[in-house]
C-alpha cells in the first residue's frame, strides 16, 4: 500500500520536505501539500519588494508550477487538524494521513500591540510591505523607529537589516541627514548567539549614525501623539513606526491539541510530536532554533529522511542538529553570513563571515537554487 503523507504548509519546511520525498521515493509515496496561498515568497525578498528592487510578481514562486512525481498541491485553507486521527479538514476537502507533517509557520498578532493597527507600519507581511512601499517615497524627514514587539520573532537579524537598508535608501536619495533611524530590541545585543555578528552590526550602526536601544520593549503606540510606550514606563517619539509584530501559531494550530504554551513541542532530534505519525517542523514549533527558513528547511530534511527510512526500511537518519546559515544584509550590496549551531555545544553559536559583495552573490545563488529545486524554475 502507498504511504499517504499530508504536508500542511508550503513554506521553507513543506517545500523542502516534498522535494526530498519526491526525489527519493517518486510515486512510492503519495504526498499532498496544502497551502492557502497561490505562491511562495522568501522572507528576505520582502526587502526587495519594499525597496522596489523586485516586483511582487518577480518575488513570487507559484505552487501551480510544482511538477514532482508523487506530489499533489492543493490551494486550500486548513480549518481543523485532528492529530490523533491524523485527519485534516480544509475549506475544500478532508484528508486522512498515514504520516502528517505540520509546517504552518508563524502568524502575526497585530492587535496585540495597542495602536499598532491604527498607526503602525511593518515589513513582515506582504500587505504591510506593499503599504510601506507606497509610503516610503513620501518620507523626507523625521524619526524612523523600528521596534521588536514580542518574542520569539522571525529572522532575528531582520530589524537591524531593515535599519541598514533604510539608511542606504535615504542616503541614495540625499535625505539621510534629515532622518533619524533607531532600533529597539528586548535583547542586550542585535544577535545574542553571535558576539562578532552583533559587533559588526553595531560597528556599522555607529558608522552610519543608527541607534540601537537595548533591553527595551514597546508595548503600545499612540498614533495621535506619535509616541511609543515602553515596558518600563518610558516613551520614545517617532514619525514613522515600524513594528516587528507579536508572533503566534496559526489559529488552526491553536485550536488543535498540538499547541502547548504557544507553539508545537517536538522531539528536538526527530521533530516528532507526541502524536504517533505526526511531525512538526519550522516556525510553528518550539524546537529551540530561531524562527528562520534555513532551520525549517534543515528540520524538514530530517523528517523526509525519517519517512524515506520508514518506507524503504533503512536506518533512521541522524538527529536534527539545529544548524543553519543565515545571510544578513548590511546595505550597499554587502551581505554577511552567520553559520549558526544551536544544538552542537553547551550554548548556541553563530560566527560571522563578511559582510562582502561575494557573500551577497552567494545569497542570490541560495535563492536561485531553491526556486529551481522546489519549483523547477531555471533563472
Ligand atoms: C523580513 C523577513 C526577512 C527574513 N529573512 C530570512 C532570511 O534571510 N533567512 C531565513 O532563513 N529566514 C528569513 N526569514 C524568516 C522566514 O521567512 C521564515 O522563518 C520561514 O518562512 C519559516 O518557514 P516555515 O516553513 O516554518 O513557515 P512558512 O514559510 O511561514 O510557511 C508556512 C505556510 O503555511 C501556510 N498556512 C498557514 N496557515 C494556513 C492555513 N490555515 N491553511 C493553509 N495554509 C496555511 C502559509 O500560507 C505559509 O505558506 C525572514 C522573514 C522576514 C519576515
Amino acid at each position: 500500500m502507498t504511504t499517504n503523507v499530508v504536508v500542511l504548509g508550503a513554506g521553507f519546511g513543506g517545500l523542502e520536505l516534498t522535494s526530498r520525498l519526491s526525489e527519493a521515493l517518486g510515486t512510492e509515496v503519495s504526498v499532498t501539500l496544502i497551502d492557502r496561498s497561490e505562491a511562495f515568497v522568501f522572507g528576505f525578498n520582502k526587502f526587495d519588494v519594499l525597496f522596489g528592487w523586485k516586483t511582487l510578481d518577480e518575488a513570487r514562486a507559484y505552487y501551480r508550477d510544482i511538477v514532482k512525481p508523487g506530489v499533489v498541491f492543493r490551494q486550500e485553507t486548513i480549518t481543523s487538524i485532528d492529530p490523533e486521527a491524523r485527519r485534516v479538514v480544509t475549506d475544500g476537502a478532508a484528508y486522512d494521513a498515514d504520516i502528517l507533517v505540520v509546517a504552518l509557520g508563524a502568524d502575526y498578532d497585530f492587535a496585540a500591540t495597542p495602536g499598532f493597527v491604527e498607526g503602525g507600519h511593518e515589513f513582515y507581511s506582504l500587505g504591510g510591505v506593499q503599504r510601506l512601499r507606497e509610503l516610503l517615497p513620501s518620507i523626507t524627514r523625521g524619526r524612523v523607529l523600528i521596534s521588536v514587539l514580542g518574542e520569539p520573532f522571525k529572522c532575528p537579524p531582520a530589524p537591524c537589516e531593515a535599519a541598514m537598508l533604510l539608511d542606504q535608501w535615504f542616503t541614495q536619495r540625499g535625505l539621510r541627514e534629515n532622518i533619524e533611524i533607531s532600533v529597539t530590541s528586548p535583547w542586550s545585543r542585535p544577535i545574542p548567539p553571535s558576539p562578532d555578528g552583533s559587533k559588526a552590526i553595531l560597528d556599522r550602526f555607529a558608522e552610519r549614525g543608527i541607534a540601537f536601544v537595548t533591553e527595551t520593549l514597546v508595548v503600545s503606540i499612540d498614533p495621535a501623539a506619535k509616541v511609543a510606550h515602553l515596558r518600563d514606563g518610558g516613551t520614545m517619539p517617532y514619525d514613522l513606526f515600524l513594528g516587528i509584530p507579536v508572533h503566534r501559531v496559526p489559529a488552526v494550530v491553536q485550536a488543535s491539541p498540538l499547541a502547548e504554551n504557544g507553539w508545537i513541542p517536538v522531539d528536538k532530534g526527530t521533530l516528532a510530536t507526541r502524536f504517533p505519525g505526526v511531525f512538526a517542523v519550522g516556525d510553528v514549533t518550539s524546537v529551540g532554533t530561531p524562527k528562520a527558513g534555513v532551520f525549517s528547511e534543515n528540520a524538514a530534511a530530517i523528517v523526509a529522511d525519517e519517512i524515506i527510512a520508514q518506507v524503504r526500511g533503512g536506518e533512521a537518519p541522524a538527529a536534527f542538529g539545529g544548524t543553519g546559515t543565515c545571510y544578513v544584509e548590511f546595505g550597499d550590496e554587502r551581505v554577511a553570513r552567520l553559520d549558526a549551531d544551536f544544538f552542537g555545544g553547551p550554548s548556541p553559536v553563530a560566527p560571522l563571515r563578511g559582510p562582502t559583495a561575494e557573500i551577497a552573490r552567494e545569497k542570490d545563488a541560495f535563492a536561485v537554487a531553491r526556486r529551481k529545486r522546489w519549483f523547477g524554475y531555471s533563472e
